[in-house]
């Protein structure tokens, strides 16, 4: 037997521990700085209401990849469900994204699909032919007044700085439906856990070859113990920040009880102007509406730099991130029996999809390395960074 390290019981910990622990080749040591499972995507039942709350935040698990889908639904029951969002602008509640409604709700017109897509295209800005930040990206595809109305404010309590000074390339496509779908999502399977998140991950995590430990965070003196490390930690805080701290941004919630049946009639309502300083208000009953209870729990979502002791969230992925990630990029390739996987190890902002995804891939060709090499280090495919 191996002895295998992995670092997070997030679900790209989880998976690649039930992967490696099914083989029975394994003896699997899962540490997790939290004093619970299942990471970001950690869900519980709140006490006064008896909803599931999601506690980093609404998680709804969407793919197009049947195989992930299959595999996760072999791990927890899913209900359906359709993730509807709902925007509060100064010019009053939309529906999104950006749909026909929308448009002709907006423009207070009565627009067909055609009509619609030819009507957005005239309200492009021609004068701008290479976009050179976020800003001008908006502008040449949907002009000013959605602009403004959408995404202007929302961009500055989002990210924390001027549209003039983020990508170009975050606003890739036109963000707009001609037709009246308002299903957040495009994936082909959609839907939340019955029992919530963290029961999944507990599922996946019960095997005979897997311990866990909480509240233990990694230290690296314990390498030589383990064949193999597989480490979903932020890559920065791998290498003690020596080159430098990767940028983040990090939100936190105001927690609410709604001594009522129901606060906002959805799930999510983003709110664009700064007249407030919040993103997005969820009442989190609307994740679960086979559930039915008396009372309500909604958190308004703030976003801010990630201090000393936040939780990373979002990387920023600025230029300057991108030249640090480039140094660290080079000391990754140097450690000789780590993997860094998942969101935080590789910089990215990853769906649970994509993290499974990933994480079985890593697990299976980690196996099938093993099979046929019986010493040597296993040189991860997970450095995507
Ligand atoms: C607000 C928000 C909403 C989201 N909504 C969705 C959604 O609707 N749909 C969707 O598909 N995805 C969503 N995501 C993304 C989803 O959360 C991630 O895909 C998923 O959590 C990534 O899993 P992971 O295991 O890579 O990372 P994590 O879940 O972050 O797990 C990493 C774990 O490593 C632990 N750790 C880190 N460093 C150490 C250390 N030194 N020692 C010990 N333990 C350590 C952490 O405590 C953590 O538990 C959302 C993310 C956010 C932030």
């Amino acid at each position: 037997m191996y002895n295998i390290l992995i670092v997070g019981a997030g679900f790209s910990g989880a998976v690649i521990a039930r992967e490696l622990a099914q083989s029975n080749k394994y003896n699997i040591l899962v540490v997790d700085e939290r004093n619970h499972i299942a990471g970001n995507c950690y869900t519980q039942r709140d006490n006064e209401t008896g909803v599931m709350e999601h506690v980093y935040g609404p998680h709804i698990f969407n793919t197009n990849n049947q195989n992930v889908w299959n595999y996760i639904n072999r791990y927890g029951e899913f209900m359906p469900y359709t993730n509807k969002v709902k925007a509060v602008t100064k010019s009053g509640i939309f529906s999104l994204p950006i749909n026909l409604l929308t448009i002709n709700q907006l423009f207070k017109k009565s627009l067909n699909p055609q009509e619609a897509e030819a009507f957005i295209l005239s309200l492009g800005d021609k004068s701008i032919i290479e976009p050179k930040n976020f800003e001008e990206q908006a502008l040449k595809l949907v002009g000013r007044l959605i602009y403004e109305t959408f995404f202007k404010d929302y961009t500055i309590k989002q990210w924390g700085c001027d549209p003039k000074e983020l990508p170009a390339s975050i606003l890739k496509r036109l963000p707009i439906r001609f037709n009246y779908d308002d299903n957040y999502y495009n994936s082909k399977y959609q839907g939340i856990p019955k029992a919530g998140y963290t029961q999944i991950i507990s599922n996946l995590l019960d095997h005979p070859n897997i311990n866990v430990k909480l509240n233990t965070k990694y230290n690296s003196d314990w390498n030589k113990n383990y064949n193999h490390i597989f480490y979903s930690g932020p890559v920065d805080a791998y290498f003690n920040f020596s080159k430098g701290k990767l940028g983040y941004r990090s939100i936190y919630f105001e927690r609410n009880i709604f001594d009522g049946i129901d606060f906002q009639g959805n799930a999510v309502i983003n709110y664009c102007s700064n007249d407030v300083s919040f993103t997005r208000i969820h009442e989190h009953k609307h994740f679960a509406p086979w559930e039915e209870h008396a009372k309500s729990l909604y958190l308004k979502e703030f976003s801010k730099e990630t201090g000393f002791g936040d939780i990373p969230f979002y990387p920023k992925n600025l230029a300057y991130d991108k030249h640090l990630l480039l140094k660290y990029k080079k000391l990754v390739h140097m450690e000789e029996k780590v993997s860094f996987v998942g969101r935080l190890a590789t910089y990215r902002y990853m769906d649970m999809h994509q993290v499974i995804e990933e994480a079985l891939i890593i697990a299976h060709n980690f196996v099938d390395y093993k099979k046929n090499e019986q010493c040597g280090n296993f040189r991860s495919l997970s450095i995507n960074i």
